[in-house]
């Protein structure tokens, strides 16, 4: 069965580990250097069991043993074991769902969580399996994985039909039996060539490393105080604590441009971190992406009147390796 993927972030590399592993012939165009380098960017990212949905910790807990045999083939832990606390208005949903679906968690006083907080709050959530996801052990071993599978190519147009599809791209035209776009930022524009909807809405997002003093291992923590903007942080390297989110919406909307939300961004991370933190507030790293607005945690896949699959979502890297299997077995099946 020829495969064409389009994207190498971390969801069509994942897909493309699938698909190897079940024989097809794989092509993943990939419009950059190398896989990756967009939403899929920098060292590090969250894992946890902790949505408000219990089908969610499930298949995170399904994706939880899929990184424990990825880590065997990359001969490295991919999760850090610092577990992942959350605090503010939906913690009760989160531990209903966890309770749910059967997943170890705990309610703590927030003094005991070890957070560089300067008023911890009251009440956390521990998701004790939660923790840091090594994002460039997960290149290499996708990266390497694909090996020639992998194409430098920008893919510009699909037709698509009942037993096949035909892809356009800058290395040529390729006939297919099964085309997924994974293309994050990209998916929409190349989704609506084959009648597929994925909304187009993006926003500006940056993230930003603040030093961090020495002192005992800090969970991740996820934090959703009444009224305000959320924040996700974690320990994202060495003497290194990231913080994203707590950014009105309206002041990181497209229209702006990458420069005004990013100073908009930088302000509000400041201003929080000398407020709230105990972190020196002073920017040492920042990690840019688009953002696509309010679709919340979960995965989209939907598939063409034809042959072409196409998937999106937020906060896709924790997923990953049950993307490899759900998305393999989509393009090969008929589910
Ligand atoms: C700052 C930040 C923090 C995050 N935190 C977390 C977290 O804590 N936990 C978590 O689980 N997730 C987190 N996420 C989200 C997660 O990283 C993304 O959901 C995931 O990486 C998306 O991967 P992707 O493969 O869909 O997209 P991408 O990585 O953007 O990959 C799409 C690829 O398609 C290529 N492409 C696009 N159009 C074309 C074309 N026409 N032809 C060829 N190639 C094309 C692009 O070059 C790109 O490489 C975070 C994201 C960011 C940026």
């Amino acid at each position: 069965v020829r495969v064409a993927v389009i994207g190498a972030g971390v969801v069509g590399l994942s897909a493309v580990a699938g698909l190897l592993d079940r024989g097809a012939e794989v092509t993943c165009f990939e419009r950059a250097d190398t896989g990756m380098t967009e939403r899929s960017a920098g060292s590090s990212r969250i894992f946890r069991l902790a949505h408000t949905d219990p089908e969610l910790v499930r298949l995170a807990d399904l994706a939880r043993d899929g990184f424990c045999r990825w880590a065997e083939r990359a001969g490295a832990p991919l999760i850090s074991g610092v577990g992942c606390v959350i605090s503010g208005e939906d913690m009760t949903d989160r531990a209903a769902a966890m309770h749910a679906a059967g997943a170890t968690y705990r309610i703590v006083e927030g003094e005991v969580a070890r957070l560089p907080a300067r008023r911890p709050p009251d009440q956390v959530l521990v998701d004790p399996v939660g923790g840091v996801i090594d994002v460039d052990a997960v290149r290499r071993l996708l990266v390497d994985g694909a090996g020639s599978a992998l194409v430098r190519g920008v893919v510009y147009g699909l037709d698509d039909g009942p037993t096949g599809a035909t892809v356009h791209a800058s290395t040529g035209t390729g006939r297919f039996d099964a085309v997924l776009i994974a293309a994050g930022a990209g998916t929409p524009p190349l989704a609506a060539h084959v009648g597929i909807y994925a909304p187009t809405a993006l926003s500006h997002h940056v993230r930003f490393a603040f030093p961090l003093q020495p002192g005992p291992e800090r969970p991740c923590w996820i934090d959703g105080p009444p009224g305000e903007p959320g924040t996700y942080q974690h320990q994202t390297g060495p003497g290194l604590w990231s913080v994203g989110g707590h950014v009105d919406p309206a002041a990181t909307a497209w229209e702006l441009g990458r420069e005004a939300a990013g100073e908009a961004s930088q302000d509000a991370a400041l201003a929080y971190v000398r407020e709230r933190l105990t972190v020196e507030p002073r920017i040492v790293e920042t990690l840019y992406c688009t953002h696509t607005p309010d679709l919340g945690d979960g995965i989209h896949l939907r598939r063409s009147e034809g042959v072409v699959h196409a998937v999106y979502g937020e906060n896709l890297f924790k997923f990953a390796p049950v993307l490899e299997s759900m998305l393999a077995e989509a393009l090969l099946g008929d589910s």
